[in-house]
């Protein structure tokens, strides 16, 4: 069956069964439960609810492993990073990973005595620096970058050195990326962005192939209350059937924008994987299946992009992305990553693509101006 009618029925009742195609959302904390615990699947509302298993085995289909629903990316990455990390280990992270990851390491895990190294996504540039390492965190196309490493050239690299590997799949989505094919342990995603696509949900997940890892996981979430929300999951279920379009549009687009601005003289420089220029290419088109809806782009400076952003009249000035409507935002205004004051992160949503040039043109006009 096609993967896109896969996501579409995942989690979904048998198309013979009779009832509700998907349940709604079942609030409880309290089960009823006489006698016995070991004798009842349902005990408690932090450590189960029917509505993540069914969001949870969606997340199965789309990443290609078994899947664990978080309250956020962050509860979800804080998982894998607590299950793997102890003292004295050290873990090798992208350089310009998602700022809250870097945050995260050189904060908690300092502080139980995890060391860690960064380096380059760009031309696997985590390779040479694995000795000793016990886990490879990789973010391919990085954020906001859009930097591409192989991830199967990592994994053998990784493996060698006795390190896991993780993959936040945010940016890419399992439905264009599956690092668990790949030979990744685990793969970790914010459902806030792509997945849902609503700008309404912050949820995340993790998912890998090895039962042991993947209980571990669970315990932890249950013992540190990470839990999501049924109205959330129930929503995020909900906005899943509609992904393969939402992003497979998203990507078209995208591409459309890319091209445009490439040869817009305006624009300095443009950071899209799907572009033949881009560094990353020809790693991108094996591993991805198309090559997202960001697209990164540079003027010259703050006042040119500030220019910019305040003449779109479509588009959103918004941090986030993957979402249905468009956004775009000047990256630099946050701080934390190595990138020029005129950089833009473009987040291409739904709106026909013509609208969406048209005002990006128009910004453009005014930034030059
Ligand atoms: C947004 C994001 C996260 C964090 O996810 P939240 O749902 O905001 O906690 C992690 N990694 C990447 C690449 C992200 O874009």
């Amino acid at each position: 069956m096609h993967r896109d009618t896969q996501i579409l029925n995942a989690g979904y009742r048998p198309v013979k069964e009779p009832g509700p195609m998907v349940a709604g959302p079942q609030f409880v904390s309290t089960y009823v439960t006489p006698g016995d615990p070991a004798q009842h699947r349902l005990t408690y509302g932090r450590f189960e609810n029917p509505t993540w298993q069914a969001w949870e085995e969606s997340l199965g289909v789309l990443e290609g492993g078994d899947a664990v629903s978080f309250a956020s990316g962050m509860a979800a990455t804080s998982a894998v990073l607590g299950t793997c990390l102890g003292p004295g280990d050290t873990v090798v992270l992208p350089e310009e990973s998602y700022y809250t990851i870097r945050t995260l390491a050189s904060t908690w895990l300092e502080k139980i005595g995890v060391r860690m190294r960064l380096a380059p996504t760009r031309g696997n540039g985590q390779a040479n620096v694995l000795e000793g390492a016990r886990l490879l965190w990789l973010e391919t196309p990085s954020n906001p970058h859009l930097d591409v490493c192989d991830i199967a050239a990592l994994v053998e690299a990784a493996h060698a050195a006795g390190a896991v590997v993780v993959a936040d799949n945010t940016t890419a989505t399992g439905y264009l990326q599956q690092p668990l094919a790949l030979g990744a342990d685990y793969v970790v995603a914010s459902d806030t962005k792509a997945v849902t696509g609503h700008a309404d949900i912050i949820l995340g997940h993790v998912a890998s192939r090895d039962r042991e890892r993947v209980t571990a996981l669970r315990d932890w979430r249950t013992r540190h209350g990470a839990i999501p929300g049924p109205m959330e999951v129930w929503l995020a279920h909900r906005s899943l059937a509609t992904m393969p379009l939402r992003v497979t549009c998203q990507c078209a687009y995208a591409a459309r924008l890319a091209s445009m601005l490439s040869t817009h003289p305006a624009v300095t420089a443009v950071h899209y994987p799907g572009l033949a220029t881009h560094p990353g290419h020809e790693v991108a088109k094996r591993q991805m299946r198309a090559f997202g809806g960001v697209v990164s782009f540079e003027l010259p400076g703050r006042a040119h992009a500030e220019r910019f952003l305040g003449a779109l009249r479509l588009v959103r000035e918004a941090t986030s992305f993957g979402g249905v409507h468009s956004t775009a935002e000047r990256r630099a205004r946050w701080g934390g990553d190595a990138i020029g004051d005129g950089f833009i992160r473009f987040s291409v949503g739904c709106e026909a693509a013509e609208d969406i040039l048209e005002d990006v043109e128009e910004g453009l006009r005014a930034a030059e101006a």
